[in-house]
C-alpha cells in the first residue's frame, strides 16, 4: 500500500479549502493550489475562517495554532505543487472541460506514481480516467460539505483502479478523520446524493403542489423518522441554487419544480442560510 505523506489539493473553493485544511489539521503535508493570484488572496481568507469554524465546532480544536496553517502552502505553480505529492485532490469546478483539461497536464506533471483522485459531486471518474495517464492509480474521494463534522468520504473506482489504490485512500480517509465508505460499483451521486436528491425532489413537488407547506414538511420527517432536519432545512444548509442547477438539468417535471425555487425564493434573494433567509428566516432577532 502506497504511503501518504503529501497531499496536493487543486481548487482551493468551498470544498478544496475543507479538504485542505482538514488534510493539514491531521498531521499531513499539503499544497493548495488554484489558477491565480486573486483565489488564492480567496483561499487565505476561507482557510482563516476554518480556523475560526474549528475552534468553535471541533472537540480539541478550541486552542488550534499555527501549525496547521503552517502545514499549507498555497500556489498558483501547478507542477510545483504536484511535484513530490503522494496523492493529488482535484477540487475544481464541475465542469468536464475544465477537469479533463487539468487531468491532461497532470498526466504529465505529476510522478508516475503519485495518485489522482476526483471529488467530483455528479462526474463518474469513468468520464474523466483516459485523461489521467493512470487509469490504474485515478478515483472518486467525495467528501460533504462542512467535512469537518459531515465526515463522510465516499471512495469510488472504476473497473481500472487497483484495488490496492482504493485501499490506500479508505486508509487515507480514515486518516484524516473521515468516515469511509467504499462505493462498490461506479454510481452518479454515490450513496449521499441518489438518497438525498430524490428526497429534496418529493419534498419539492408536495410544497409546490400545495400539499403541505415546507414547515410541516419538515415537521412529518422530523417527528416521524426521528431525523433532525428536514428536507427544507436541508435546502437552506445547501443553499439553493445548487438544487435548483441540478433541477434546471433534469427531466421536464423537474423542471416546475425549479421555476417554483426560483420564483419564490432565489428572485427574493433568499438562498438559504448562508444569505441569511431561504425556507426559514436566521436573521438575528431585532
Ligand atoms: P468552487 O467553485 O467553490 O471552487 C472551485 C475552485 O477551483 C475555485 O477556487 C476556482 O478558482 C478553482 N479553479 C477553477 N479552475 C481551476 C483549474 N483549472 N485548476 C485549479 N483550480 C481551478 O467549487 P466547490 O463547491 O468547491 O466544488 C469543487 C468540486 O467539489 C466540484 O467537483 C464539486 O462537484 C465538488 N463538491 C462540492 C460540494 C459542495 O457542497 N460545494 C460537495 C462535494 C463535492
Amino acid at each position: 500500500m502506497t504511503e501518504i505523506r503529501k497531499v496536493a489539493v487543486l481548487g482551493t473553493g468551498v470544498l478544496g479549502s475543507q479538504i485542505a485544511f482538514q488534510s493539514a489539521y491531521t498531521g499531513f503535508e499539503v499544497v493548495a493550489y488554484d489558477i491565480n493570484d486573486e483565489s488564492l488572496q480567496k483561499a487565505r481568507l476561507r482557510l482563516a475562517a476554518l480556523v475560526e469554524t474549528y475552534r468553535k465546532e471541533v472537540t480539541g480544536a478550541a486552542g488550534l495554532q499555527a501549525d496547521t496553517m503552517g502545514r499549507i502552502i498555497l500556489t498558483s505553480d501547478l507542477a510545483a505543487a504536484v511535484a513530490d505529492a503522494d496523492l493529488v485532490i482535484e477540487a475544481v469546478p464541475e465542469v468536464l472541460a475544465i477537469k479533463q483539461a487539468l487531468y491532461e497536464k497532470l498526466a504529465r506533471l505529476a510522478p508516475s506514481d503519485t495518485i489522482l483522485a476526483t471529488n467530483s459531486s455528479t462526474l463518474l471518474p469513468s468520464d474523466l480516467k483516459d485523461f489521467t495517464g493512470r487509469p490504474d492509480r485515478f478515483l472518486a474521494l467525495h467528501f460533504a460539505n462542512n467535512i469537518w463534522k459531515f465526515n463522510t468520504a465516499e471512495v469510488m473506482g472504476t473497473p481500472e483502479t487497483d484495488p490496492a489504490v482504493i485501499d490506500t485512500i479508505l486508509k487515507f480517509a480514515s486518516d484524516i478523520g473521515m468516515v469511509p465508505i467504499p462505493i462498490r460499483r461506479e454510481k452518479a451521486g454515490y450513496v449521499l446524493n441518489s438518497l438525498l436528491v430524490p428526497l429534496l425532489n418529493a419534498a419539492a413537488e408536495l410544497a409546490e403542489g400545495g400539499y403541505a407547506n415546507p414547515h410541516d414538511v419538515d415537521k412529518v420527517w422530523r417527528i416521524a423518522t426521528g431525523a433532525p432536519m428536514g428536507p427544507f432545512q436541508i435546502y437552506d444548509m445547501i443553499g439553493l441554487n445548487t438544487p435548483y442547477n441540478i433541477l434546471s438539468h433534469s427531466d421536464e417535471h423537474a423542471g416546475s419544480l425549479a421555476a417554483w425555487l426560483k420564483e419564490n425564493y432565489i428572485d427574493k434573494g433568499k438562498l438559504g442560510i448562508a444569505s441569511g433567509e431561504g425556507f426559514y428566516s436566521y436573521k438575528p432577532a431585532d
